[in-house]
């Protein structure tokens, strides 16, 4: 589904969706849960974009939600795989999330895809701003494109409104807390959330309800 012009929302990852921003290097944002590799082809099919256009695909954390398909579709689209250095490891299978991460990776393993590059502090992928917004995890990352905040994890919407992850995923909620204040200090229209739907920031920003 189209949301602004050249951004589309991929509905094949209901649940924790990826989105895809189309300009001279086209990127996926995310990757959604395991197992929807095909269907996400299919829909990029329907819009025209074929595997090997995708230039990169850009991890926002290392959750399984998120990098489900990175493995699968690094392959098949040739494109160059991001992450942030903190949450590097955990995505390789190098390292091990303890608590309620941990079992959920237990009970749903994901393929490690590669990780070609690291952000860097002030980093641009495809022509998406990157900004770090630790707490979620560690290595949490943002990407903004003009008016247009890809959050991640950051925040979730429901029912209208934003709020933060559940504190129980949350690796540090003081980080949590600055990168909510700081990312609020940028302007941006368009909140694009993994969990929940594409919202109008209007006042909600301020109004963040949020465990954190
Ligand atoms: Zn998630």
């Amino acid at each position: 589904m189209e949301i602004s012009k050249g951004v589309h929302l991929i509905e094949a990852t209901k649940g924790s969706y990826a989105y895809l921003v189309l300009g001279q290097e086209p990127v996926l944002i995310d990757t959604g849960f395991r197992g929807r590799a095909d269907r996400i082809l299919q829909e990029l099919a329907a819009i025209g974009v074929r595997p090997r256009d995708i230039a990169h695909i850009a991890l926002t954390h290392h959750d399984i939600d998120h990098v489900g398909n990175a493995q699968a579709l690094a392959q098949v689209m040739g494109a160059k795989v991001w992450a942030s250095a903190e949450d590097r490891a955990f995505i390789r299978g190098e390292a091990k999330p303890r608590g309620l991460r941990g079992l959920m990776r237990a009970v749903s393993p994901v393929a490690p895809p590669p990780v070609d590059e690291t952000y860097a502090a002030g980093c641009v992928v495809g022509g998406l701003e990157v900004l770090a917004t630790p707490g979620h995890t560690r290595g949490h990352v943002s990407l903004r494109l003009g008016d247009i905040l890809f959050a991640g994890d950051l925040v979730t919407s429901r029912g209208g409104r934003l709020a933060a992850p559940p504190r129980m995923l949350t690796d540090d909620r003081s980080a949590l807390q600055r990168s909510l204040r700081e990312v609020g200090r940028l302007p941006f229209r368009l909140v694009c959330p993994a969990h929940g739907e594409p919202i109008a920031r209007g006042g909600l920003w301020e109004a963040l309800a949020g465990e954190g």
